[in-house]
């Protein structure tokens, strides 16, 4: 399978071009076509599989496509949320290669810096934002991010999470979430307390294991 194979729009087969991509991962062949099927996943897959690019591709792709024509105000429309600032960081800087020919905003939030520069991106306006669950729980509750508008919401390393102790904090950005959404779990494993989580987050979600 190449790339092409896949139905994703120009501005983001010239970047994986330039990326120097030319073929599909095993889970990106797998988990793209079912993401923009806006369909929920379940994916079963470590760092290093190129999973990050697995749900980064087909989420600017979807954001892209039902942007078109509105001219409403910048609102968060994907929450990605990963336990660690270096991932979070790392997720960042997917979205800006595979985005660079197109206009969806993104910022990075994580905690152990000061919040100044990441509140004043966030009043920018964004579209995207990758998060680690401590410092988003405080934007949050001092009213810099807003979640009410969201459409997917993607949990990496679900079991990382859950081992680093954040599942109270996962859960309540949970309850935050509109009921209506696209949402993507990954996890490196899939033990029960894992499973049973991905069942509070997903709806009849397409699995997948690499
Ligand atoms: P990840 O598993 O998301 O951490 O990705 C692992 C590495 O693989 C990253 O450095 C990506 O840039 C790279 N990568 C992801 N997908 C592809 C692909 N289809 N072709 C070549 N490299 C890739």
């Amino acid at each position: 399978m190449i790339f092409q194979d896949l139905k994703l729009i120009e501005p983001i087969t010239k970047a994986l071009k330039e990326e120097g991509y030319t073929t599909p991962t095993p889970i990106q062949a797998k988990a793209i076509p079912i993401i923009l099927e806006k369909r929920d996943l379940l994916g079963c897959a470590q760092t290093g599989t190129g999973k990050t690019a697995a749900f980064a591709i087909p989420m600017l792709q979807l954001l892209q496509e039902f942007k078109d024509g509105r001219q409403e105000r910048r609102h968060i429309r994907a929450l990605i949320l990963t336990p660690t600032r270096e991932l979070a960081i790392q997720i960042g800087e997917s979205f800006a290669a595979y985005g660079r020919h197109m206009q969806v905003k993104h910022t990075v939030i994580f905690g152990g810096v000061g919040q100044k520069p990441q509140t004043d991106a966030l009043q920018k306006g964004i579209d995207v934002l990758i998060a680690t669950p401590g410092r988003l729980l405080d934007l949050i509750n001092q009213g810099f991010v807003k979640l009410n508008q969201l459409e997917f919401f993607v949990l990496d390393e679900a079991d990382r999470m859950l081992d680093m102790g954040f599942v109270h904090d996962v859960k309540k950005v949970i309850k935050l979430l509109p009921a209506k959404r696209q949402s993507l779990f990954f996890s490196a494993t899939m033990p029960p307390a894992i499973v049973s989580l991905a069942n509070t987050i997903l709806t009849n979600p397409a699995k997948v294991e690499v």
